[in-house]
């Protein structure tokens, strides 16, 4: 029977709920991963558009996704950018990031295509020919590491599969689900990590995993109505999952939250350094210039005299 250990200092149960990310490690099994589960934040980040079911589903999956990797930074500050980008798809951009916590994403899509486009809303109905970029920044030690790869398979989750099998050569295991109302998306990210967290020197590259094919099995059981019901604690879903191991470690529940950073002070600076000529033919018919937050749906007008010179 599995001892669930929580890093948690005051010894309080980890806490219920919506908008919570939690990172488990199975140390006799080198394996390590992420749970997810987002409700009200998702509700906010997508009354900011106006976007139709299925692309409200696809971000709500991507926003998810974008939790599971952010909550594997390792430096607070440190950002993660999820972004798949299509040649001709119906779907031409769609960027979330995560920072501290913090959530946000859109989706830049052909209205009417979508609209036109038969009852296929899988990711290559969606996204035809793409690429998946996943960006790690670590703040601290300015480490910045892309990899892109196909956006390929069924599924987004199956892309991010491959995204760290191709790019990091990590065997991993990810499942995103929304549930049918689009109110509350969960997901789970299981990793193999022979070589520790850090990595050592890979002297030798074992092909055959007996302890992680044991790990994905089990991870694969998780079933898309667990990983999206509110009722479910996640750490009663990892205890579901993983109580015969050994040991399941839990850590801390980082709380998430919708954030942007756009601000009318850094748009008003990037515009100033442009010359005054090209300023003025920024401005509008009605004397202003707008610089839109695709995030937000924002606009932030500012006039030439914010200007000094
Ligand atoms: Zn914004």
């Amino acid at each position: 029977m599995a001892a669930m250990t929580s890093s948690t200092a005051t010894g309080r149960p980890v806490a219920p709920g919506l908008d919570l990310a939690i990172g488990f490690s199975l140390p006799a099994r080198s394996a390590r991963g992420r749970v997810v589960r987002l409700g009200p934040l998702l509700g906010e980040i997508l009354s900011a558009h106006d976007y139709p079911a299925p692309i409200a589903r696809i971000l709500s999956e991507a926003l998810t996704l974008t939790a599971l990797l952010g909550a594997m930074l390792k430096e607070a500050g440190g950002q993660l950018t999820l972004q798949a980008q299509t040649e001709s798809g119906i779907v031409d951009l769609l960027v979330c990031d995560y920072k501290g916590g913090e959530l946000r994403g859109y989706v830049r899509f052909d209205r009417e295509r979508l609209a036109e486009a038969p009852g296929r809303r899988d990711l290559k109905a969606l996204f035809g020919k793409g690429y998946l970029a996943i960006t790690f920044d670590q703040a601290g030690s300015g480490e910045r590491y892309q990899g892109i790869v196909p956006l390929e398979g069924a599924s987004l989750a199956a892309a991010a599969e491959s995204y760290f099998s191709q790019s990091e050569q990590i065997p991993s295991l990810v499942r995103l689900a929304v549930d049918d109302g689009g109110r509350v998306a969960g997901g789970i990210l299981v990793q193999h990590l022979p070589e520790g967290e850090e990595g050592r020197d890979r002297i030798h590259t074992r092909l055959d995993h007996p302890e992680w094919d044991h790990v994905a099995a089990l991870g694969q059981t998780v079933k898309a109505a667990e990983l999206t019901d509110p009722a479910l604690l996640l750490d009663t879903l990892l205890w579901r999952l993983f109580h015969e191991e050994e040991e399941v470690r839990v850590m801390e529940p980082i709380a998430l939250l919708k954030g942007c950073r756009c601000d009318l002070d850094h748009i008003r600076g990037v515009i100033g350094r442009f010359a005054p000529e090209e300023r003025a033919e920024m401005v509008e018919a009605d004397g202003l210039i707008r610089v839109a937050c695709e995030f937000c749906s924002r606009d932030f007008p500012l006039a030439l005299s914010d200007f000094a010179d």
